[in-house]
């Protein structure tokens, strides 16, 4: 009887399994009929009754008008025209995803090849399809839409930081990624860095306008490099525009992440690779901070208190990748350490108006004008008026006075903030400078914190959630923070199981607020602290946003 009843639960579990892969199938079958009926932008047929039609969104091959294979354009990798002794082929490479009943959709590569009678039909048709491809993803994905797409090869200055994660940078570029952008036709320039620093001081003199973007090979750490070597630059606003790619071959790819989770894409080296051919740009926050030691530049993160002690106490485990980051959890909650000083926020939705008037309030030297409106030019914050208040002058007029460490500097030395000769970089009116109490409409928290973790993505490394609600050039600083007296130790692993998942936010120790610019002011006198997962000089240190200064790739759908 038992037997039988087991028999008759597997059997159901067979038609249901059976159930579902038929609807699967036929709401397949379904989308592509509505697309396949499209009709065709173009069309051409061999001598040996094979056809290649070119429609809307698809790319397909027929023999005798039945469909032998397909494609959708925004699934194409590149297409190549060779010929061989059996004549002339275009091959149409695809990376699309194969759907699977029980598990999430994976992307792998196929291919479509059909004969033509000439070398010229075969090079017309190749552009046709790259273009028509590059125009799919454009209108879908890409938030800028700029100039009309070409069949040109795509040019990258590829950077392999060959330390970053497990030391495998370098084999993994090699044999999972240049495959891809070589049948992708791109050209690429690839720089192995030799030392820490490196790209940073590339990044001042390279030629920016000879590629069309900058690959990362690393983690998050190489574009903390790239950014600053790019803000230095004198052409600093023009130059953070150029598009950035990521391959998540660091250990800390938070940024990588992040795109490819709002892409709903799984997190690969593969899937990276094919974000960056995709070619599609979405803007990216880009942060001023003042530090101890001078202004910096950061995209990602910044963080103080168990977070941060993590990330670079386990710097020692980094040859197991990911990993790490497990080990440095444990030892961390183990310890339960906490992490007196002040938190203090300008809260996101704060007037412009009273935050630009309790700034210049507070400035000694000083007179605000009464309407001091903002206008937003390529995401930087201008104030329409000229006013004396170097924390709100624009800095096209008098660049080196945009920084608030210039004067700081001069007037507290024990601050011992580094005076650049040139300081480049968008204004920042929300922040007085750092030995100045914050604005009067900041928001100030003294504590004893168990951890203070900023982001402006929703990833603070794979697998590991600040906030779902950010995403990618959302323009908003989110702050999460909790206080060590609310949390015991079954807390911070409870804390860290759902950092996972990403719902560690409803748990009632974790405070969440959305921020424009924000301080943290540290009351010990060593200890870490981190942006976009490197350490900075400790002391305190605040930073203001300004969205979508810069510039990504990332396949995901636009927002509005
Ligand atoms: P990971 O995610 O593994 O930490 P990162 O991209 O964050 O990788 O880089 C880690 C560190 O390696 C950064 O501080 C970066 O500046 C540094 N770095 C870059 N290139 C080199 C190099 N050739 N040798 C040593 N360190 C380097
Ligand atoms: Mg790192």
């Amino acid at each position: 009887m038992i037997e039988f009843e087991k028999y008759k639960l597997l059997i159901r579990n067979l038609y249901i399994t059976r159930l579902l892969n038929y609807i699967t199938i036929i709401a397949e079958i379904m989308a592509k009929d509505e697309s396949a009926g499209s009709s065709p932008i173009d069309s051409y047929e061999n001598s040996n009754g094979y056809s290649i039609v070119l429609k809307n969104e698809r790319v397909e091959i027929l023999r005798e008008q039945k469909e032998v294979g397909s494609v959708l354009l925004e699934d194409v990798l590149g297409v190549h025209q060779v010929t061989q002794d059996d004549g002339v082929k275009l091959v149409v490479h695809g990376f699309p995803k194969t759907k699977k009943i029980f598990r999430s959709e994976a992307r792998s590569l196929m291919k479509l090849v059909v004969h033509f009678d000439s070398d010229n039909t075969a090079e017309e048709w190749k552009k046709k399809i790259i273009v028509q491809s590059r125009k799919v993803i454009q209108e879908k994905y890409d938030w800028y839409q700029g100039k009309e797409p070409s069949a040109d090869p795509r040019k990258y200055l590829v950077l392999i930081n060959p330390v970053g994660g497990k030391g495998k940078a370098v084999h993994i570029f090699r044999t999972q990624v240049q495959p891809l952008l070589n049948l992708a036709g791109a050209e690429c320039q690839v720089v192995v860095t030799e030392y820490a620093g490196h790209a940073q001081s590339m990044m001042k003199t390279f030629d920016l306008s000879s590629v069309d973007a900058l690959i990362i090979a690393s983690g998050d750490g190489l574009l903390f490099e790239v950014v600053n070597g790019i803000m230095e630059r004198p052409d600093w606003e023009n130059a953070i525009t150029t598009t950035i790619g990521i391959l998540p071959v660091g250990s800390g790819n938070a940024l990588c992440a992040s795109l490819l989770y709002e892409a709903e894409e799984e997190f690969s080296v593969a899937n990276a690779t094919f974000q960056i051919i995709c070619g599609a740009v979405a803007p990216m926050d880009v942060l001023t901070a003042n530090t101890v030691e001078g202004t910096k530049y950061f995209c990602l993160l910044a963080a103080f208190g168990i977070i941060a002690d993590i990330d670079i106490e386990s710097e020692k485990y980094r040859r197991i990748g990911e990993l790490r980051f497990i080990f440095g959890a444990i030892s961390c909650i183990l310890r339960k350490k906490a992490y007196p000083g002040k938190l203090s926020y300008l809260p996101k939705d704060a007037k412009l108006q009273d935050t630009i008037s309790s700034v210049a309030d507070s400035q000694v030297t000083s007179s605000p004008k009464e309407d001091g409106e903002l206008v937003v030019t390529n995401g930087v914050e201008s104030p329409t008026n000229e006013t004396s208040d170097n924390c709100i002058e624009s800095h096209h007029e008098t660049p080196s006075k945009t920084n608030n460490d210039v004067s700081e500097a001069a007037a507290n030395p024990t601050v011992g903030i580094e005076v650049n000769s040139v300081q480049t970089g968008p204004p920042t009116p929300f922040m007085n400078k750092l030995s100045e109490p914050v604005p009067s409409n900041w928001v100030e928290i003294d504590a004893e914190f168990m951890n203070i973790s900023v982001a402006t993505i929703s990833h603070l490394a794979h697998d590991f959630f600040n906030t779902k609600q950010a995403y990618v050039g959302c323009g908003t600083i989110y702050l999460l923070y909790a206080e060590a007296n609310l949390t015991s130790r079954m807390d911070l692993f409870k804390l860290m199981d759902r950092m996972g998942k990403g719902n560690h936010t409803e748990m009632n120790f974790v405070n969440m607020v959305e921020a424009k610019a924000f301080r943290i002011e540290p009351s010990e006198k060593s200890g870490i602290l981190t942006l976009d997962g490197e350490m900075i000089p400790f002391g305190p240190f605040q930073a203001q946003i300004h969205p979508q200064l810069g510039r990504v790739l990332g396949r995901r759908l636009k927002r509005t």
